[in-house]
């Protein structure tokens, strides 16, 4: 550094090789002083005029702008802002021509201007003492300042380094013919321009600072040195084309070269241009934005060449308008000088903060370029080139799209300075050739630089992915360890337990052949163990057996227990009478002191036991019937199942133990039954045995005998012609109670018929309503059977059968009941008529009785035989059937001839 410093300060001027003395022609325009543009009626700002990143866009189409209002803002530190060149209104933010050599179109805010040129609101100052160098740079970038040498880059930038600057370098060399704007502006404002560096000095901090002037600008020089002193510098360098150029300058300055692909201000040094100073100093003191900058209009195209101060946004066309631009036949507007400029495509394109220069030139004062022709390799462009390059092999690699070459080759250390072309003979415009090289390899870079960006993300992914496999691959091997570690373990766990178990089964068999040893001292012991064991086993297994079968016979049960149901009431049924008989015989030892009445009493119990034990013999047949055919039915599954076989054998045994009780109960009916006909032949034997030892009380019992058959047969016809006043005239038998009830016995021996006829119809409503709750038990439980006998024709037929048989021993129950019925009133009636032959006054109404009857016989024959005179005939009848006294006696006289006319002849036989 203090090399640097030394260099500096000792005024010595060092020469750099290459360059070139091309026409200067600076007087066209640095004869005038700076002139003030016309603002134009439209306003064209782009948003991007600088190198790098623009700015988001804050305005839209319709919004009133002032001037050195910001239209953009800066989204990060490398855009740069653009303002309001001058007030108006926005009219439009769309695609313009843009002022560059390619003619590309580029977004731009329209501004349709007021004319007024009102500023906004603005703070100035004149001392930046308070400022520190973060605020003074950020000043700068607010008021979007850029370099105006020609590159464009951000001035905020390069104030922005980490490196320490000892020297400032303010270039003031403007070495491109035709241009004189920075001339001007040194000669008309040196003081600003020192206000400027003294904002640089303060942020960079430099102990030096060098205003470096050319020979050619004496004026400028002269205007400087007015402010200059030991630490501000102003060098005058001699003119050669491209001194203006950073490292070309600094060369000339200080001996030193700025490395290959570095930059100066790695060497300490910072370069600003004269133009850029004065911005800065405007931003600082002057609170304004850079919208406008000093413009030389020179060419002989231009009848008033000069330097302009032109806002920025201002249209080429308007200016070379508002300058009398005078058009050739081949037209020609070149922004720059001729060396480093480029032709204008469009002229609408506006004026932006690198323009510095709008050439026209006419044919002869410009001549442009021939026909290109092949190199000859002459090296005129290599001696020429102030960067020590092969501009001649830079041609040939930019030509051949050799990208690596033009690298290799130092491309980018090409200033275009076109001084290889300007001597160049076969006027091959190589600087064109560098710049699309030069293009294409930024192209190609960001391409690479995305592919790379791709290639990082894909590695990295792969790198992630391989890292998870592994991860996972490990887990599973860990996991895998530890199963097998598991089962490593169990299976000595398990090896242990059988190394266990086999000394246990050892000391067991040991144990065993002891006990075989103890039993061998003994052998009838052990076979007496061994049947034990062996009966024990056989036990168990029988066990096993019958519990198998007793669930089966629980199945089998419940399928037949509405048969075992109907025979339990059967049996209660029996029991009942039983007591009934039990409690009967009772009354019939009451009633013992009338043996005639006992033993018709005893005959009609015999007679009802024998209909009870048929019907019950009846329901047993019906249910042993159903029993036989369900047991056949299982029997027939029974060879299936040896359950079905126990259950049907317990069937069988109920069924022998019902018969048994049937037996049982007809034997105690049977000895009632004698007792009863051995009470009536003692009762009998005991008169005839008195009889027998006297004639004549043999002949009164004789006669007692055959009135008793009458009585009897009196009685029977009383019975038929009670029954048949019962049905068929209810008041004559009215008539005859009332007068029975004259008569106690008479009418007491009517009543004990009707009781017993009534207890008869009552024994016989519940008999049948037993017989009807077991008929709908067993249809139940038939209906089962008949379900599965419908699949099974045999079971049909049993059903079938049992049903036909118990239909049977309803009629027989039936005929049985009326026979015993009959029978019971016969005899109480001939035990009334007994009684009643000793009185004449039932003997008569039994007389009556019969003569009544045979009337209504005789007049049912004539009613029959008259029937086409029925109603007189009735008539008639009725009249008959009135009582008559006198023919009832008459009859009853009748009645008692015959009852001794047939006395007479049983006696006869
Ligand atoms: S000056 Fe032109 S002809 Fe000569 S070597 Fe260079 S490119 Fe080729
Ligand atoms: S344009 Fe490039 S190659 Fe040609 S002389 Fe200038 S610096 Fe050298």
């Amino acid at each position: 550094m203090k090399e640097l410093l030394n260099r500096i300060r000792s005024g010595k001027l060092w020469r750099y090789a290459g360059g070139v003395f091309p026409a200067e022609r600076k007087h066209y325009s640095n004869k005038t002083a700076i002139g003030q543009a016309i603002i134009p009626e439209q306003l064209v700002i782009p948003v991007s005029q600088h190198l790098g990143e623009s700015a988001d866009i804050l305005v839209k189409v319709g919004d009133l702008v002032q001037k050195g209002q910001p239209l953009t803002a800066c989204n990060n530190f490398r855009a740069l802002p653009v303002h309001a060149s001058s007030s108006g209104t926005v009219s439009a933010i769309e695609l313009r021509p843009s002022c560059h050599a390619s003619g590309i179109f580029e977004q731009a805010i329209v501004i349709n201007t007021d004319g007024l040129d009102t500023w906004q609101p603005r703070s100035p100052r004149d001392d930046i003492s308070s400022l520190d160098k973060h605020q003074l740079i950020d000043i700068v970038h607010q008021a979007g300042i850029a370099g105006k040498g020609g590159a464009g880059f951000p001035a905020h930038l390069k104030l922005s380094g980490k490196a320490d600057i000892e020297v400032l370098i303010i270039n003031g060399i403007e070495c491109e013919p035709y241009i004189t704007s920075d001339d001007v502006l040194m000669r008309e404002y040196a003081q600003e321009l020192f206000q400027g560096i003294e904002v640089l000095e303060k942020i960079t901090q430099c102990g030096q600072t060098i205003i470096a002037v050319e020979h050619n600008k004496p004026e400028a020089a002269k205007a400087l040195e007015a402010f200059a002193t030991d630490t501000r510098q102003v060098k005058v360098v001699p003119t050669k084309y491209p001194t203006g150029g950073e490292k070309q300058l600094i060369e000339v300055l200080t001996g030193m070269q700025v490395p290959a692909n570095g930059y100066a201000i790695d060497m300490g040094i910072l370069m600003h241009n004269v133009g850029t100073t004065l911005a800065i100093k405007r931003a600082v003191f002057d609170d304004e934005p850079l919208i406008s900058r000093i413009v030389t209009l020179t060419g002989q195209a231009m009848l008033h060449p000069g330097n302009r101060h032109v806002l920025l946004g201002t249209p080429v066309a308007f200016m070379l308008q508002q300058h009398q631009f005078k058009p050739t036949s081949q037209p020609r507007v070149i922004i720059g000088g001729p060396m480093m400029g480029f032709t204008l495509p469009n002229f609408n394109a506006p004026v932006i903060k690198t323009t510095n220069c709008i050439l026209a030139p006419t044919e002869a004062e410009l001549p442009l370029f021939g026909k290109e022709r092949a190199c000859i390799r002459c090296g005129e462009c290599a001696e020429a080139c102030p960067v020590d390059l092969l501009p001649q092999q830079l041609y040939w690699y930019a030509k051949s799209q050799d990208h690596e070459k033009l690298e290799e080759y130092n491309l980018f250390d090409c200033i275009e300075c076109g001084a290889c072309a300007y001597v160049c003979p076969s006027e091959i415009p190589l600087v064109q050739y560098y710049r699309v090289g030069k293009a294409e390899i930024k192209t190609q870079t960001v391409e690479a630089d995305k592919a790379e960006v791709a290639r990082k993300r894909h590695e990295a992914r792969a790198e992630r992915l391989e890292r998870d496999k592994q991860e996972r691959e490990a887990k599973h091997k860990a996991a895998a360890e530890k199963r097998k570690a598991q089962l490593q373990q169990k299976s000595d766990n398990t090896a242990a337990d059988t190394q266990k178990d086999a000394v246990a089964e050892a000391l067991a068999r040991a144990k065993q052949n002891k006990a075989s040893d103890d039993d061998s001292l003994d052998p009838a012991a052990a076979r007496k163990l061994r049947k034990e064991q062996a009966r024990a086993a056989k036990a168990a297994k029988q066990a096993l057996e019958n519990e198998q079968s007793q669930s089966e016979a629980v199945k089998e049960d419940k399928a037949i227990s509405p048969v075992a149901a109907a025979i339990a009431r059967a049996k209660a049924k029996k029991a009942n009478n039983k007591a009934e008989d039990e409690d009967n015989g009772k009354t019939a030892a009451k009633t013992s002191q009338n043996p005639a009445v006992a033993a018709a009493i005893a005959r009609a119990k015999a007679k009802k036991a024998q209909a009870n034990d048929s019907e019950t013999q009846h329901e047993s047949d019906v249910a042993d019937t159903e029993q036989d055919e369900t047991a056949k039915t299982h029997e027939s599954k029974a060879s299936k199942n040896t359950a079905v076989a126990a259950a049907i054998a317990r069937a069988k045994a109920k069924k022998a133990q019902a018969n048994n009780a049937q037996a049982q109960a007809e034997a105690e009916a049977q000895q009632e039954s004698d007792v009863a006909d051995t009470e009536q032949n003692e009762t009998a034997k005991t008169p005839e045995s008195k009889a027998s030892k006297n004639p004549a009380v043999a002949a009164a019992i004789a006669r007692a005998k055959a009135k008793k058959a009458q009585a009897n047969n009196a009685q029977a016809e009383a019975q038929q012609e009670s029954d048949f006043a019962d049905t068929e005239q209810d008041e004559t038998a009215k008539t005859h109670e009332s007068k029975a009830s004259k008569n106690p016995a008479v009418a007491a021996a009517i009543a004990r018929a009707k009781a017993k006829k009534a207890q008869a119809n009552n024994a016989q409503a519940e008999a049948q309503q037993e017989s009807d709750v077991a008929d709908t038990e067993q249809n139940e439980t038939a209906k089962t059977p008949e379900s599965k006998a419908s699949k099974n024709p045999a079971v049909a037929a049993a059903i079938a059968r049992a049903k036909a048989k118990k239909a049977q021993a309803k009629g027989a129950e039936t005929q049985h009941e009326s026979d015993a019925v009959d029978k019971a009133e016969n005899e109480t009636a001939k035990a009334q008529e007994s009684k009643a032959s000793n009185n004449p006054a039932v003997a008569a109404a039994i007389a009556k009785a019969k003569a009544k009857k045979a009337l209504q016989q005789a007049v049912k024959d004539k009613a029959v035989d008259d029937s086409g005179h029925k109603d007189k005939t009735m008539a008639v009848v009725k009249e008959d059937v009135r009582p008559k006294p006198k023919s009832a006696a008459v009859a009853a006289a009748i009645a008692k001839a015959k009852a001794k006319k047939a006395q007479q002849q049983e006696n006869d036989h």
